[in-house]
């Protein structure tokens, strides 16, 4: 069970000794199994909220909490532990390991932990079958297309079958074809397995198919769908 609550939470940048609020106060819940949609202008600040949630990043005041739990409040070991445990994060752009193959890239974070060697060979060869590179389990990820290698930052973020998925424009990279696949498979995530998915999209198809949408703008959140900022529009960075 994986409800977020988010808080009064607040996020400056220093800027050359100036300090620019990006997120003012943000507030609002998502339960557990829900699949919501953030969408916003490019530098609205949705990755910055999507980190502050994985706790990969600190806020600068107010709090979020996973499954009934402050993470604002954890020290960076438990921080890590909890994120490794319970969140699937998707990068927007895929971070992943050079030295490393596709399925080695996928297996991490089932083999993180000591006397897991080999655990995540199954999963992860389950989970490449799931978005189509089933074949390309043992190509670097140089090899490998953008639209394929944010396939296998989807595999790798779901491998430990995390109760919270967190994924930043995750279709951004992808062909139709291969962008409804993905969202299929997080779409069922959500209404079969309980997870609860948040995911910075662009794409009026992944909005449509979210239970709820949130938009962010002027360091807020409104509620309402922004179609101007869906579709046909060039990928935030
Ligand atoms: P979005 O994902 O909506 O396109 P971001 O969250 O990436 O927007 O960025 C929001 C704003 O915060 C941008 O103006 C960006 O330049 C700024 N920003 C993001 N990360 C940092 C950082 N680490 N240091 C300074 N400014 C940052
Ligand atoms: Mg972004």
């Amino acid at each position: 069970m994986a409800d977020v609550v988010v808080s009064d939470l607040t996020k400056s940048f220093d800027e050359g000794g100036a300090s620019r609020d990006v997120l003012r106060g943000v507030s609002f819940e998502v339960r557990s199994g829900e699949l919501v949609a953030i969408v916003g202008r490019s530098g609205s600040g949705k990755s910055t909220l999507l980190n502050l949630i994985a706790g990969i990043d600190r806020p600068s005041g107010g709090s979020v909490r996973i499954g009934g739990r402050d993470i604002s409040a954890l020290n960076e070991r438990d921080r890590t532990l909890f994120r490794r445990a319970s969140v699937g994060f998707v990068f927007q752009f895929f971070n992943l390991l050079p030295t490393l193959t596709v399925e080695e890239n996928v297996r991490l974070p089932l083999e993180l932990g000591p006397g897991s060697r080999g655990a995540g060979r199954e999963p992860a060869r389950k989970l490449l079958q799931a978005v189509g590179l089933g074949d390309r389990a043992h190509d670097f990820p140089d090899h490998l297309s953008g639209g394929e290698q944010q396939r296998v930052a989807i595999a790798r973020a779901l491998v430990h079958a995390p109760a919270l998925v967190l994924a930043d424009e995750p279709t951004g990279a992808l062909d139709a074809e291969n962008g409804g696949r993905i969202l299929e498979l997080l779409v069922s995530l959500a209404r079969h397995g309980g997870t609860t998915v948040l995911l910075v999209t662009h794409s009026a198809d992944v909005a449509r198919a979210a239970d709820r949408t949130l938009v962010v703008e002027a360091g807020g959140i409104a509620r309402a769908p922004a179609p101007a900022y869906l579709d046909g529009r060039a990928p935030s960075t």
